[in-house]
């Protein structure tokens, strides 16, 4: 995180004609979500009888087709020069008032929004063309005999990679080259640009967030926001684990450190921060609590490019306590298996002490818990015979529950994995783990266990599909 955050808004002018100079560049600034409308309703036909607002769409459709950036056509005439948050084209014999430049076929003006981690993002993007200039519609050269006129479609291309974020592009032969010419299609430069922004690759490690206590460290080889979100010139060191919730839930994150100054973010699954914890109080340790509606999330574990306070660092060793509180059962990570086949299982479990009115991960040795877990079986499992298998590992210990009700040391059997259940398996299975057990009536009063949910086939005893997050029991006075 940039210790100074403040609201930027200002404009980008990108000329078709020019000079500069390298691989696809970038502008530095993106869309949050690679999907905006577009308004169009030009005015005219080339003389060639194909309409401005033909060939347009056609450029539209190309940047579709070709890259994971969506236009939505919005077939309605907008003013480009109109702060509106609408983004659209139109001809103009002006640009928004001042003269365009005498090699000026058209300009693409972007404005931007501030983001709380890495660049400003692309609010709005409106795309002005000079009526005075000689416009026609065709492909190939750009000058052929008996054709009048520069190729329309092949500026709307060039202006709509601005709208991307896409900058100037010299050594590579690209439509975003800032000289019009004889290339009239998207080039693999172009595409890989777009790629970059919006290929939705993280260009970071993420691990899974398992609720509990976490120990990492932000540290000189760790991913850069900077790389996390190209086009951001934050270099400091970030850590992701990714969560899902499939029901409203309040998480409750603790970041402690002896030397690092920490920031706690919380990002949806487009990198775009919701929450974050904006480190009002004067200590290197973070805190934040956020009531999320169901979706994809990431933690992000962050802190600053440059040290801010003298008793705090900008690298070393933290714990994140994170904490859950849902009002239903949650997920528990992608589903796997032993062989490492694939399988298409849904895995998720709770813990309340309250009957179901909510689920957590912490608790008092004096609460009475319920654990249950849920299977949706893979579909082409289910009508089968099967089994159903309950693990809680605490340190080093491995224990399964068995048909009995009781957990039992694997290691008084070793290799064997003790089932709970025999049975054909439907498509929902529901385990109850343990009910009403009170930690304080076995003389527990600190303890972490993590809970691990499979099923297998007795027609293949040797594979088990389960999960890759545990379920986590933090019990603490
Ligand atoms: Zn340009």
């Amino acid at each position: 995180m940039r210790r100074t955050k403040k609201i930027l808004l200002f404009t980008l002018l990108s000329i078709f004609v020019g000079s500069q100079s390298h691989a696809f560049k970038i502008s530095g600034n993106k869309w949050a979500i690679g999907e905006i409308e577009y308004f169009v309703d030009m005015d005219g036909t080339a003389a060639s009888g194909i309409t401005w607002n033909t060939a347009f769409i056609a450029a539209m459709n190309e940047w579709n087709a070709e890259t994971p950036f969506n236009f939505i056509l919005r077939e309605e005439n907008r003013n480009p020069c109109a702060n509106d948050g609408l983004n659209s084209v139109d001809f103009s014999d002006s640009f928004c008032g001042s003269e365009f430049g005498s090699s000026t076929l058209a300009v693409t003006v972007l404005s931007y929004k501030s983001a709380i981690l890495g660049a400003p993002t692309i609010r709005e993007a409106d795309i002005i063309i000079d009526q005075n200039k000689d416009f026609n519609v065709y492909d190939g050269r750009l000058v052929q005999f008996g054709i009048q006129g520069l190729d329309f479609r092949r500026v709307a291309l060039h202006e709509l990679g601005h709208v991307l974020g896409l900058d100037h592009e010299t050594s590579n032969a690209a439509i975003m080259a800032p000289n019009i010419g004889n290339l009239d299609r998207l080039q693999a430069d172009d595409i890989a640009g777009a790629e970059l922004l919006y290929g939705g690759a993280i260009n970071c490690a993420v691990a899974e967030l398992a609720f509990g206590s976490i120990t990492n460290a932000l540290e000189d080889t760790d991913c850069r926001v900077s790389e996390l979100l190209p086009g951001s010139s934050d270099s400091s060191p970030i850590d992701l684990y990714s969560f899902a919730l499939t029901s409203p839930a309040t998480i409750s994150l603790g970041m402690t450190s002896s030397t690092l100054d920490s920031v706690l973010l919380i990002a949806d699954e487009n990198l775009q921060v919701v929450a974050f914890d904006d480190k009002s109080s004067n200590e290197c340790d973070s805190s934040l609590t956020q009531f999320l509606q169901p979706g994809s999330y990431f933690l992000l574990a962050n802190t600053f490019d440059s040290p801010v306070k003298d008793e705090c660092d900008i690298s070393g060793d933290y714990k994140i306590n994170a904490a859950l509180s849902s009002v239903g059962l949650n997920p528990l990570g992608s589903s796997t298996s032993l062989t490492g086949a694939a399988v298409n299982a849904g895995f998720s479990a709770g813990i309340t002490s309250n009957n179901g009115v909510s689920f957590t991960n912490q608790f008092p040795p004096s609460a009475s818990l319920d654990i249950t877990a849920q299977i949706d079986i893979d579909p082409q499992h289910f009508g089968q015979a099967g089994f159903l298998v309950i693990a809680a590992v605490i340190d080093e210990q491995i224990l399964f529950l068995n048909e009995a009700g009781q957990f039992i040391d694997s290691a008084a059997n070793p290799g064997v994995i003790t089932r709970a259940v025999n049975k054909t398996l439907t498509a929902t299975e529901e385990l109850t783990v343990v009910e009403n057990l009170i930690p304080a009536s076995l003389g527990i009063s600190e303890m972490q266990v993590s809970f691990f949910f499979g099923y297998g086939l007795i027609s293949s005893p040797g594979q088990l599909y389960y999960h890759q997050t545990p379920l986590k029991l933090i019990i603490a006075p």
